[in-house]
């Protein structure tokens, strides 16, 4: 079957999407798509539902999570693809983050509440699943507080990089975090690298040697933010920098309009090639895991 697609990076309730990890699986099916990746922010939680709903529906699954990692001013996104069960050192990884974000999430309530919009952060959970709570969740309640008329707002004015209430986070380094992930035997993918404008060629040729020496593996050329000079230059640096390739449209369900599994934005394309590329690539480099 020549033209079955997969979709390598997702979201489900167990971070800040809005389907739960079985209900994305069967949309996935459903859809026709041959594999689908789950790559919850910080979360491993939804995995295993999604992977026994994958068994039910046939369809093939890969466990995955994506973490944000500080390169200097930048945040960056990796993917760990073909995650086993989390190691001890992975679950305490998984708890730092989680309690970094407890922290910088209260701090962002209270400088609401300085503002005039008080929320408590039972109302946040409340628009969240039980796995990862962020900003997308903040921005939810301050919608249905009446607070911002969008959530596109709430990031404008208030919780964006600029916003008055926007408090940072603490992330790991990219060496950090392409190394934990590696540890756990995971396949190591820089995500959507074109999603931020000020992104250039020289840039990320940098980036991109800088990783690989921290033992990145594959580059995320087909995201639904990609347009197609921006795949052209992530397939031409791959090239030259000996990485894999992988794409996804990073499904939020309704929590990302016009993002939809396997399409995109419309245009996305993902071959089962490159699947097989990426397991035939551990096959012989990490013969230990899948
Ligand atoms: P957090 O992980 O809590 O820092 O939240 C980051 C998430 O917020 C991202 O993964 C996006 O889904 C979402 N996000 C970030 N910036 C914006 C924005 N300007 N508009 C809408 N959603 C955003
Ligand atoms: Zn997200
Ligand atoms: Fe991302
Ligand atoms: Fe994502």
């Amino acid at each position: 079957m020549p033209d079955r697609v997969v979709d390598l990076h997702t979201h489900s309730l167990a971070s800040d999407g809005t389907d739960s990890p079985a209900a994305l699986v069967r949309k996935a099916a459903a859809k026709g798509l041959a594999a689908i990746a789950l790559t919850d922010h910080d979360s491993m939680d939804g995995l295993d539902e999604a992977a026994a709903e994958a068994v039910r529906s046939g369809i093939a699954f890969v466990r995955g999570i994506e973490l944000a990692v500080q390169d200097g001013p930048a945040e960056l996104h990796i993917l760990g693809l073909f995650m086993p069960q989390p190691s001890e050192r992975m679950r305490a990884a998984l708890e730092i983050l989680r309690q970094s974000r407890r922290v910088r999430n209260q701090a962002m309530l209270d400088m609401l509440a300085a503002l005039g919009m008080p929320m408590s952060m039972a109302e946040v959970r409340a628009h969240s699943g039980k796995g990862a709570v962020g900003r997308p969740h903040i921005a939810l309640a301050m919608k249905s507080r009446g607070y911002v008329p969008s959530r596109k707002d709430a990031f404008a004015r208030y919780i964006g990089w600029k916003g008055a209430a926007f408090v940072p986070r603490t992330l790991f380094s990219p060496a950090e975090g392409i190394r934990l992930l590696r540890d756990e035997g995971a396949t190591v993918v820089l995500a959507h690298p074109c999603l931020s404008a000020n992104m250039t060629a020289s840039r990320l040729d940098g980036i991109l040697a800088k990783f690989r020496g921290y033992g990145l593996q594959a580059l995320e050329a087909y995201h639904s933010a990609h347009d197609p000079e921006a795949v052209r230059l992530c397939v031409e640096l791959a090239r030259k920098h000996s990485l894999l390739l992988t794409g996804g449209s990073d499904y939020h369900g309704a929590n990302k309009e016009g993002v939809e599994l396997g399409s995109g934005a419309g245009r996305l394309r993902v071959p089962y090639a490159l699947l097989e590329k990426l397991r035939e690539f551990r096959g012989r480099d990490a013969p230990k895991a899948l």
